[in-house]
């Protein structure tokens, strides 16, 4: 018998559902493809109080609490190969890239100046640049630099015809004489999925003038603009010269519901940093009476303008604004307008390799390429495969609340697979779960924390 889970994808549901297992005195072996842990919100959960869910107040857990907890492993640059066994009792094939950077990296960037191969980083939504050695962000675990190999001028170990990144390193924290990979058999008693999902690119967009002025973004390059580890440090400033914009217009061509949850949250983000005006255009028939209600909501809710059109065109002006002509569909009239920014809703998709990993651990896909979970709606964790559950967005997008009750329920799933002797009694309590912020705590909740912080400065009553 085993005590451990293992986790794919380093996430937020990943991440919570380790802490979960930990806290229930199981091991937690998290496999993460990536070179740093965090996910999507991996640059905003360093924040000295963990990243908000800017809807709900959801707090996501710090990496302090996770690695300085020892029944946690992450294992990152690394994939699952295959899997054996039956619940309770599976090998799992973990297939680890190498680093080629060690712990004795600094996070000097001496070596990000001389390294010549130039890319777009991916943790900023492409709105910045890295080197093909490099650290995502400010703050990572694991900390060390990483070597982008597929883009390296290297190819290990016979051709080497680049060495000035190691020439630089004073720290001698670069080596290339390492195997390429290692290969894990890891032994735990279920799987825990959360590879999460992955935003569209532009590509589709183009006919809407995504690609040709650097002020017509995604919706996705947004986000990264309104985070404040973000290139902007959180403000939504135009790329092309920096300046604020009075107004933006986002463009929704599928307004489903979590497309709407989107726009709904950045037309606040927006709103809350003075905008004048944020106006949402949704170029879809007025025809389906379900979208049409949740847009009116997403309206009456925000105070923003939103109108439905047709044949969509944007073009620059000399002001660098954006002169946007359609038909509104409401009044059949043909619409003129001007607005310093234009944000095109994109998509969200299963992530890449979701099909890859669905095969080698002999899970089910739905139609639409998620995880298919049973349970009402997909509302439910478990897969086709007994033993191995879902959490987060692997089975359809969720916001970071849903996302981490997700994770909860796939812990105890999961927990259940394993015998209970088998658990730790000592088990670290590392209390990450979502807590009310005094942004949404009620007066209930808020007078109960104000009198828990008296009692801390002056003892409590009778004690
Ligand atoms: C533009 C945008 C704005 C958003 N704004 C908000 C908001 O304001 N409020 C809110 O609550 N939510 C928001 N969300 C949703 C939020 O981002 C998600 O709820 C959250 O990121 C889901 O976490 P996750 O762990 O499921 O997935 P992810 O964050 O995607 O993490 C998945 C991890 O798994 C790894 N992985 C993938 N495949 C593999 C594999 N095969 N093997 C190993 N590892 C793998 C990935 O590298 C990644 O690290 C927004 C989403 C988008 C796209
Ligand atoms: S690899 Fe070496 S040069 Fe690069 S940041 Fe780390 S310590 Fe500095
Ligand atoms: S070997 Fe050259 S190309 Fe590769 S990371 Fe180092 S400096 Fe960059």
């Amino acid at each position: 018998m085993t005590d451990s889970i293992l986790i794919v994808g380093g996430g937020i549901a990943g991440l919570h559902a380790a802490i979960e297992c930990a806290n229930a005195g199981a091991r937690a072996i998290v496999v993460e493809r990536g070179p740093v842990i965090g996910g999507r919100l991996a640059a905003t959960m360093t924040a000295a109080d963990a990243i908000g869910d800017r809807a709900e107040g959801a707090r996501t857990p710090l990496f302090e609490a996770l690695t300085a907890n020892d029944r946690i492993e992450i294992i990152t640059q690394a994939t699952v190969t295959g899997i054996e066994g039956r619940p309770g009792n599976f090998t799992v094939g973990v297939r680890e890239r190498a680093r080629f950077v060690t712990d004795a990296c600094t996070r000097c960037k001496l070596c990000r100046a001389v390294c010549p191969v130039v890319l777009a980083n991916e943790y900023d939504a492409g709105l910045t640049f890295r080197k093909a050695i490099y650290t995502p962000m400010g703050e990572t675990y694991p900390e060390p630099y990483v070597i982008d190999i597929e883009n390296c001028l290297n190819t290990p170990p016979n051709y080497l015809p680049c060495n000035r990144c190691v020439q630089a390193c004073e720290d001698d924290a670069i080596h290339f004489d390492v195997p390429l990979e290692t290969v894990h058999e890891k032994h735990v008693g279920a799987v825990v999925l959360a590879p999460g999902f992955q935003v569209e690119d532009g590509a589709r967009y183009r006919e809407l003038g995504y690609g040709s002025h650097p002020d017509i973004l995604t919706s996705a390059e947004l986000q990264r603009l309104l985070e404040s580890p973000g290139p902007t440090g959180g403000y939504a400033s135009k790329p092309s010269n920096e300046e604020y914009p009075d107004s933006v217009l986002i463009v929704l061509d599928e307004p489903s519901h979590f497309a709407l949850y989107i726009v709904a949250s950045q037309v606040r983000q927006l709103l809350e940093q003075d905008i004048e005006t944020v106006a949402v255009l949704v170029l879809s028939p007025l025809s389906d009476p379900e979208s049409y209600r949740e847009v009116q909501e997403l309206a009456a809710r925000s105070g923003v303008q939103v109108r439905w059109g047709a044949s969509f065109r944007v073009e620059a002006n000399p002001e660098n604004e954006f002169d946007v002509s359609y038909e509104d569909l409401s009044s059949r009239q043909f619409a003129q307008e001007k607005y310093g920014m234009v944000v095109l809703c994109t998509d969200v998709e299963p992530p890449s390799g979701l099909e890859a990993l669905a095969s080698a651990l002999e899970v089910e896909l739905d139609d639409h390429g998620y995880i298919r979970v049973s349970g009402a709606n997909g509302a439910g964790v478990a897969t086709s495969r007994p033993g191995i559950y879902v959490a987060g967005c692997a089975s359809g997008p969720r916001n970071i609340r849903e996302s981490i009750e997700g994770a909860q329920s796939a812990a105890s799933a999961a927990l259940a697979e394993l015998d209970p002797r088998q658990l730790g009694a000592d088990a670290p309590a590392t209390d990450v779960r979502p807590q009310a912020t005094a942004a949404s705590a009620s007066p209930d909740e808020m007078r109960a924390r104000i009198e828990q912080l008296l009692y801390a400065l002056i003892g409590q009553p009778n004690g």
